[in-house]
């Protein structure tokens, strides 16, 4: 005689409103601004499908365009020897790792391409995992705890912030790239904390400038804190050689604690990196679940990274090239009179229209010219800091920077012409 089962009216009814994927915050928004995109003609530039290798150049629906939405900076991907260097690697040992590094064993290019990194650093150890977001949370979530603090800049990549959350350290932002703010959080709370660490990236994927890494230093000597700088934009464009953020400000990499970076930029393939002290990556290597739980990256792709590494340092006319090509695209920019906010011109350039309607407008525009650009729209920044982001790359031609620069500030210019857009749609 088993006790009859609760009736199903037993238990509290559940709301239909909440356990319902539509209601999902933020989801109504996103097809509001769909179906209004919809309604005046503009065509989705998100999830294009690319029926080629996207890089300077491509083709989408059979079509060719000048491409500025790759991050493969100094066209290494597809390179013939980092190809190459990834199909030896399928030959001997397949496409997986097949496990987590310590339960599958290390492959001979998890070592050799941490070595590499390490050396391009002049630290002492490397460790890489299989994302370069991955690394970020994961790293800063296993190096920090309660009764810690980490500071960062406003305008951190979403792994960096993701990370620090986790840590259940206390989190302090300062405004972007602004050290006199980050020295007062320091002295007012730095003394609150025992450990401190400050985080800032290389060169800033939505603004295309740099921080001051001399004066960082100097912030993290005096306040007893770590270092660390994530150059995953940095890498092969900042410096005279593309060796980063420290070539950049000619200083010391020993300096910093900790330097991050992904493989999915300049090293054309995927991934992330931890380069430091060994006790570090020591300690990552047998803490940081993104790596002890996640399987090891895969042989082709660190045979490929550190293909392109070299390649990199074999070949520094592609940094110079790319270095030309920035500097002509904000030159062109600047004699339109085009807003590049604090841009660098290197191989991050904004153009900010302040609108995100005019954003999405001008890149269709674009798209329809055969230049194929990304509006970033709030919430991923702020409503009047709506831009498109060009990504410069050492593989376009003069004649396309120029052509496309041109072509932006028509087009801007025809929209504006019309005066406001909502006024437009409203007529
Ligand atoms: N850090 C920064 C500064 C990034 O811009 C990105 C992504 N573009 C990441 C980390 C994450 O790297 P990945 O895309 O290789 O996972």
């Amino acid at each position: 005689n088993r006790p009859a089962p609760a009736r199903a009216s037993a238990r509290p009814a559940a709301d239909p409103s909440v356990q319902n994927f539509e209601t999902l915050p933020g989801y109504r928004e996103l097809r509001l601004q769909r179906s209004a995109a919809d309604l005046i003609g503009l065509g989705n530039p998100f999830f294009r499908v690319h029926e080629t290798k996207a890089g300077a150049n491509t083709r989408i629906a059979g079509k060719s365009f000048v491409n500025f939405s790759s991050y493969d900076y100094l066209g290494l991907n597809g390179h013939p020897d980092v190809n190459a260097a990834a199909a030896r690697a399928i030959e001997e040992f397949g496409t997986s790792a097949s496990a987590s590094r310590i339960v599958a064993g290390e492959r001979p290019g998890h070592i050799s391409l941490e070595q590499a990194l390490a050396d391009h650093y002049d630290t002492e150890a490397c460790v890489v995992m299989v994302s370069g977001h991955a690394t970020n949370v994961t790293t800063l979530g296993a190096l920090m705890e309660p009764g810690d603090v980490i500071f960062h800049d406003a305008l951190s990549h979403n792994s960096i912030v993701t990370g620090a959350q986790l840590s259940g350290a206390q989190r302090r932002s300062f405004s972007h790239n602004d050290l006199d703010a980050l020295e007062t959080l320091l002295g007012a709370t730095r003394h609150e904390h025992r450990r401190a660490l400050i985080v800032v990236e290389g060169l800033y994927s939505m603004d295309g400038d740099a921080p001051d890494l001399a004066a960082l230093i100097a912030l993290k000597q005096r306040y007893d804190a770590w270092l660390m700088v994530d150059d995953a934009h940095g890498l092969g464009v900042l410096g005279r050689t593309g060796i980063g953020l420290a070539e950049h400000c000619d200083v010391d990499p020993r300096g910093v604690d900790i330097w991050m970076g992904t493989l999915s930029k300049t090293l054309s393939t995927c991934g992330g990196y931890i380069a430091g002290p060994s006790a570090l990556i020591e300690y990552l290597k047998c803490t940081a679940g993104g790596f002890i739980y996640s399987v090891g990256l895969s042989p082709p792709l660190a045979a490929a990274a550190e293909a392109a590494l070299a390649l990199m340092h074999a070949e520094p006319h592609r940094v110079e090239r790319l270095r030309q090509n920035g500097n002509l695209f904000l030159a062109c920019a600047k004699k339109h009179g085009l807003d590049t906010g604090t841009s660098l011109g290197l191989a991050v350039i904004p153009v900010i229209v302040g609108d995100s309607l005019k954003s999405v407008t001008l890149s269709d525009r674009l798209y329809k010219r055969g230049i194929n650009v990304q509006p970033i729209i709030h919430p991923a920044v702020p409503e009047r800091a709506s831009r498109l982001r060009f990504f410069i790359t050492s593989e376009h031609t003069p004649e396309q920077i120029r052509e496309t620069v041109d072509a932006v500030a028509e087009e801007l210019h025809e929209i504006e012409k019309g005066g406001s857009l909502i006024e437009q749609l409203m007529a």
